[in-house]
């Protein structure tokens, strides 16, 4: 397995860019999700990793080697696709054994890593089966048994789970982060399933229209958003947003003021802000609970009215709509317990380090406590 490095990787179509400066290190043994919505470059991205398309400048290197004019066949990657793109008059044994075949592999050679991938991949029981035989997911770990059986330097994998239903999804996650932990392999991971990407990857990348806006750990993308993009797309429902004005700034962090007029404190690193400056709150739906009305929220607290306009109910919670006095419109997850009613007049309330705060670029301030908005609710 590999480390794999890019240094301002750039890809261009004729005068269409379409990947800019993209600096990314992918270490040994880890498994990185490049993340981002359609048409963000993701495969693009995957194809210029493995060799199907050149790139426009920069660097790219696999293990120690520049890799830019190498071709596909050459860099030691396996791809496994969404199509499974499975051989249809092959049973799985020989689907799996093709490529290690092609590369002239003998008979005991082929046999050993055909039967310890299957077993991986619990798979060992349908060798004999033709594809048409199996379901959407085995068909699914053939294809991840083809990449296996070659011991790539490196695994790409292209949304390999759009075809299966929710519960096969969830569960084929599991296999996966379960395969890559045994088999220690460095694997690039491509979605556009925010849920897939932080539940899949050690690393996840987030891309939007061709560059990077932030890597890191999954909570670290969720806690600490580098710009407001990464905020809004990571976190289901989206963040709440509402535009704001900074009134007073403090080692504390920011006072702001509401479009409904309530002032509210967000704990953030305030240095690079300004008094007046226009800037977006932003506040996750799990992040704050609603009061009824006439409930005195902590001192240090945001509260605002609102009256609900929807409830959706999910069995463990429930979502509410709510419209403040100004018609901004917010969700919050609540207790799927609590009574609730269409109309009611209620209150929301958050604590100062459960807000995010956004400048007018987009780039988010520094939270200066982004742990556990659970124990800074409870009172
Ligand atoms: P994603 O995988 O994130 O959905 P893609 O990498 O497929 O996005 O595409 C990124 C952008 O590049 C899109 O705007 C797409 O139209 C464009 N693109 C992809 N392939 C080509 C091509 N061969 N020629 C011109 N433009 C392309």
């Amino acid at each position: 397995m590999a480390r794999v490095s890019l240094k301002n990787v750039s890809k261009s179509y004729g005068q269409t860019a379409i990947l800019h400066d993209i600096s990314l290190d992918i270490e040994h043994g880890e498994l990185v999700v490049l993340v981002g919505p359609s048409g963000c470059g993701k495969s693009t991205l995957l194809r210029v990793l493995c060799g199907l398309e050149d790139i426009s400048g920069g660097e790219l290197r696999i293990g120690d080697d520049v890799v830019n004019d190498l071709p596909p066949a050459q860099r030691g990657i396996a791809m496994v696709f969404q199509s499974y793109a499975l051989y249809p008059h092959m049973n799985v044994y020989r689907n799996m054994a093709f490529g290690l075949k092609i590369h002239g592999a003998s008979k005991a050679e082929i046999e050993k890593r055909v039967v310890d991938a299957a077993k991986v991949l619990h798979i060992d029981h349908l060798l004999d089966r033709l594809p048409r035989e199996l379901s959407g997911g085995q068909r699914q770990r053939v294809a991840i048994g083809r990449a296996i059986v070659r011991e790539p330097r490196l695994f790409l994998f292209d949304e390999p789970l759009s075809n299966l239903d929710a519960a096969l999804r969830a569960k084929t996650r599991i296999e996966l982060s379960r395969l890559h932990r045994d088999l220690g392999a460095t694997m690039v991971y491509v979605t556009h399933d925010q849920i897939e990407a932080m539940t899949l990857g050690d690393k996840i990348v987030v891309l939007h229209e061709g560059r990077v806006q932030q890597a890191g750990t999954p909570l670290t993308l969720y806690q600490q958003p580098a710009n407001r993009f990464v905020a809004t797309f990571i976190g289901s429902p989206t963040i709440n947003l509402m535009p704001a004005r900074v009134l007073e700034l403090g080692t504390q962090g920011a006072r702001v003021q509401l479009g409904n007029g309530c002032t509210v404190l967000a704990t953030v690193d305030a240095g690079a802000l300004q008094v007046g400056e226009s800037v977006e709150v932003g506040l996750r739906p799990e992040h704050c609970e609603v009061l009824a009305a006439g409930t005195a929220p902590g001192a240090m607290d945001a509260a605002f009215d609102a009256e609900i306009t929807l409830v959706e109910h999910l069995g463990e919670s429930n979502l509410l709509y709510l419209q403040t006095d100004d018609g901004q419109e917010l969700i919050v997850r609540g207790d799927g317990n609590a009574a609730v009613r269409l109309g009611d007049s209620v209150i929301v309330r958050a604590a100062p380090e459960a807000l995010y705060l956004f400048r007018a670029d987009g780039v988010a301030c520094p939270r200066l406590r982004p742990g556990n908005m659970r124990s800074a609710h409870a009172r």
